[in-house]
């Protein structure tokens, strides 16, 4: 049987599509090749959120596409995901070495398209339709392909999204919101704690938006929060995170989940994007910066050991120099534990693409710069009052840095590196926080008493 290399770009959604894939094409018989040069059929499953995730994307397939012409013609080149969604042929007119281009709602296909260009019945495949029910068919896992225990694991609960950000183009390449049904999800969840997993995230585009349209609200809690509680009955599973939510989904139903479900982790991440009212209405995020700072107050006092992390984005269309500094006091007034800086990228189709006040590329570089400065000088400090105190972890693997030593999260999503082995993997377990390094914790579980 082939095998295959699946290379993944973007975000989380991205890799539990990928490891769906893989897993898909395992059941029928393939292996997974260990690097794209000793493969059969390459697959790139790409992101479109900003153009440089695009074009490392194009240009990584120009070099596999050299590469195979000249020493394995018979190797078989696909693209997946965003990309594929939204360039569809334009891919392969482009790269005429591409041999499969399949869409965001067509992963489920991948081993049918395959088997018929590797059985030579068809030349190229472009599938990029809508497909009813495809946010149900991201399901398989890779648990069983490896002889480690997996600890934790992604769940997809819907796809797409509807919130149309004038930035953004995931609403095109993902389309409308769909979203799974409890039972469904809830079983795919006791299915991987039978496995041995302990902790899930629930995976969306925007997950507090999830069933809005088709489970109505019960005893005054959003769909969301009904899926939550089903979830935290589940036996054996000890914890639960989510990603990404909208701080417009953090009603109080939602609050009050995170006093009351023990298993529900003290971590949020809640992209902001800007701390300037006057751009977040440009941005069509529908909430203002005081109605986020609130969220985040209210967080706190339901658990004030809670992390939280954010997105920000520099330099979008008319942001001056003055919406600039409030994005920069936002991040002080916050104390954001985490925050990941996009600067601005046009992104084709979308308003904010053709609004005026385009800011220059060095400007936003400055200001990703100075906004860098700032949140990791305030984590560093958050990072640093962890020293001397005792954490629970979840022990994941060996650290990646360093295989030698193991790493584990606390519930409020820090990573804390130990000396450990691999008898700890699964484990939760107490450690003493001896030292912080840049968004890394460094543990001892011997010298707990
Ligand atoms: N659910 C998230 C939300 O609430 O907006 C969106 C997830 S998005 C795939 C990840 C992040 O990419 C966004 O939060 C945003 O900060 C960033 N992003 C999206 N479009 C962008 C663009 N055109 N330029 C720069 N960054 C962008």
């Amino acid at each position: 049987m082939p095998s295959v290399y699946i290379k993944t770009y973007g975000c989380q959604m991205n890799e539990r599509d990928s490891e769906a894939v893989a897993a898909q094409l395992m059941a029928k018989g393939y292996t997974l090749a260990p690097s794209e040069a000793v493969a059969d059929v390459i697959l790139l499953n790409t992101c479109s959120v900003r153009d440089f995730a695009e074009q490392k994307a194009l240009n990584k397939m120009v070099n596999i596409a050299a590469e195979t012409r000249r020493n394995r013609p018979e190797a078989v080149l696909g693209f997946m995901g965003c990309m594929a969604q939204s360039r569809g042929q334009e891919l392969i007119d482009r790269l005429p070495d591409v041999d499969l281009v399949l869409g965001t709602q067509k992963f489920h296909r991948a081993a049918d398209y395959l088997g018929e260009i590797l059985a030579g019945r068809r030349d190229k495949i472009v599938d990029v339709a809508a497909e009813q029910g495809s946010e149900a068919t991201i399901r398989e896992h890779l648990l069983n392909g490896s002889a480690k225990k997996t600890v934790t694991a992604f769940v997809s609960i819907m796809q797409g999204c509807n919130q149309y950000c004038t930035f953004c183009i995931v609403p095109y390449t993902r389309g409308e919101e769909r979203s799974r049904g409890i039972p469904d999800i809830v079983a795919e969840c006791r299915q991987l704690v039978s496995q041995g997993v302990k902790e899930i995230t629930l995976l969306g585009q925007i997950v507090t938006s999830y069933g809005k349209r088709t489970i109505s609200e019960k005893d005054g809690k959003s769909a969301f929060v009904q899926l939550l509680d089903a979830v935290q009955e589940i036996k054996g599973l000890e914890r639960i995170r989510f990603t990404s939510p909208h701080p417009k989904g953090y009603g109080d139903d939602l609050i009050e989940a995170y006093a009351r479900l023990p298993k529900l982790v003290e971590s949020a991440h809640l992209p902001v994007q800007s701390g300037s009212d006057r751009v977040l209405k440009l941005m069509h995020r529908g909430y203002t910066r005081a109605r986020y700072v609130g969220i985040i107050e209210k967080l706190r006092r339901a658990r004030p050991e809670i992390g939280i992390s954010t997105d920000i984005i520099v330099g979008f269309p008319g942001e001056t120099g003055d919406d600039f500094e409030q994005t920069l006091s936002l991040a002080h007034e916050v104390e954001f534990d985490q925050a990941y800086i996009f600067k601005y990228s046009q992104r084709r189709d979308t308003p904010a693409a053709e609004m005026p006040g385009q800011v220059p590329q060095k400007v936003r570089e400055e200001r990703n710069k100075r906004l860098l400065e700032v949140i990791n000088e305030i984590a560093g400090r958050k990072f640093n009052t962890f020293i001397g105190r005792q954490m629970q972890i979840l022990v994941e693997g060996p650290s990646k840095k360093n295989p030698a030593r193991m790493t584990g999260r606390t519930r409020c999503n820090k990573i804390v590196v130990f000396d450990g082995s691999e008898r700890h993997r699964g484990q939760l377990m107490d450690v003493k926080i001896t030292r912080a390094g840049s968004f890394t914790l460094y543990g001892d579980p011997a010298i707990l008493d």
